[in-house]
């Protein structure tokens, strides 16, 4: 795998694809600069090389030129977290973006008005890919974020590059912390998935169960299962089409000697709210009228438990409504737990959606031993699939 460490960038323009896809709010002010941040370690590295930094990336989803959508919106914060004077073009492609990326020092940064203001760009373009490589004379891809796309900057421009491309710090740390689970794990290897719906996760558990030992299941899905294993579930989430598909997994996994922990009680409201009455009740028998929206105690501890004895620890989708409070308690335990076993000695990866949020939220962030910057990317990895931007790599 060609990192960084394989280059030597003095004299060199990098042109570095990152996910600058940042939450913007009314006043265009970045809402959370974690994506920024990420990218500096590639960044510094090139810069304290002797190389120039070519920064080019994606923001929300415009169609066409939209100023809403604008990369200058973000360049005072990515000044004040790289430290270093950052220029801007207002395009990405044609003569301004041509002169200023010749014209470009050692130790400077440019950085390139949003991709996507071209549509050549998802549309995974040729010739846009090629008028983009000329800027640059070292393709380094450090977007996790974007790398199951097939898009012009994150895969097609990486042909343009046959000896001069590389994964930047951060893509290579998420290639890393996937492969420590899926890969190298130290055993018990244990995954909690959590979440809405066990449609959208059938295909992470389909390629997971030949690479654990433990399976936790919580969140709405919980109760899809419950449902399948003859339990009363009162008004809680299911998927009626797929109850024979939970009994299959249980059967596959049990075949497969992964111990599947489901919740034993669950905290339950008679509506779907924060203001709802609760009661804590076992899993199996929920009054009519009522629904699961947490784990119960004794479920917390039972998850704890099998938590604590696990070396490699997997986690997406929260185990309850995390966004309501009165519902965010078992989803808190089980970082608290995944956190004293990470200080334990545990590699603990979280990703995907919902769990990364949660994570933040509650403070567990630097808890963990690695937090995926990739939704989307995360979930397509955990099904077993190649990511384009990670082949075009590699190829
Ligand atoms: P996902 O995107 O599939 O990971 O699902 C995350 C969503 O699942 C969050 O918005 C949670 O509020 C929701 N969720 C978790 N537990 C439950 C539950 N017991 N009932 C309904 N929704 C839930």
């Amino acid at each position: 795998m060609k990192t960084l460490n394989d280059f030597n960038f003095k004299n060199k323009k990098a042109l570095i694809r990152v996910d600058f896809n940042v939450p913007l709010n009314d006043e265009f002010k970045v809402t959370d600069d974690t994506r920024i941040r990420s990218a500096k370690p590639t960044i510094i590295k090139i810069l304290e090389d002797g190389g120039s930094c070519i920064l080019m990336s994606h923001l929300g989803r415009p169609k066409g030129v939209d100023e809403t959508f604008s990369l200058k919106h973000i360049v005072d914060k990515v000044e004040d977290i790289l430290g270093v004077e950052v220029k801007f073009v207002s395009d990405c492609i044609g003569e301004e973006a041509t002169t200023a990326a010749k014209n470009l020092q050692p130790g400077q940064i440019l950085l390139l008005e949003n991709l996507r203001f071209h549509q050549e760009e998802t549309a995974g373009d040729e010739a846009f890919s090629k008028a983009l490589s000329s800027l640059g004379d070292v393709y380094v891809n450090d977007a996790f974020g974007t790398a199951h796309r097939a898009h012009a900057s994150t895969t097609i421009i990486a042909q343009f590059f046959p000896d001069n491309k590389c994964f930047g710090y951060l893509l290579a740390q998420e290639i890393e912390s996937i492969d420590k689970v899926m890969k190298t794990g130290e055993k018990p290897v244990c995954a909690i998935l959590g979440g809405a719906k066990v449609s959208s996760k059938i295909t992470i558990i389909d390629n997971i169960l030949d690479k654990i030992d433990h399976l936790i299941i919580g969140g709405g899905m919980t109760f899809t299962f419950i449902k399948a294993q003859g339990g009363h579930i009162g008004n809680s989430l299911v998927e009626e089409d797929k109850l024979s598909l939970a009994n299959e997994i249980l059967e596959k996994a049990k075949a497969k000697n992964v111990q599947v922990h489901l919740p034993v009680d669950a905290i339950i409201a008679d509506a779907f709210s924060n203001d709802a009455h609760t009661n804590t009740c076992d899993v199996y028998n929920i009054p009519d009228g009522w629904m699961g929206l947490d784990i119960g105690p004794n479920t917390e501890a039972l998850f704890a438990q099998v938590i604590k004895e696990s070396k490699t620890i997997l986690w997406n989708g929260p185990l309850g409504v995390f966004e309501m409070p009165n519902f965010a308690k078992g989803t808190i335990a089980l970082g608290h737990a995944i956190s004293e076993a990470t200080k334990e000695g545990a590699f603990s990866l979280v990703g995907g959606g919902d769990s990364v949020a949660a994570v933040k939220q509650f403070g567990f962030e630097d808890k963990v031993s690695y937090v995926s910057t990739g939704g989307g990317a995360m979930l397509e990895s955990l099904e077993g699939k190649t990511l384009p931007g990670i082949a075009a790599i590699l190829d």
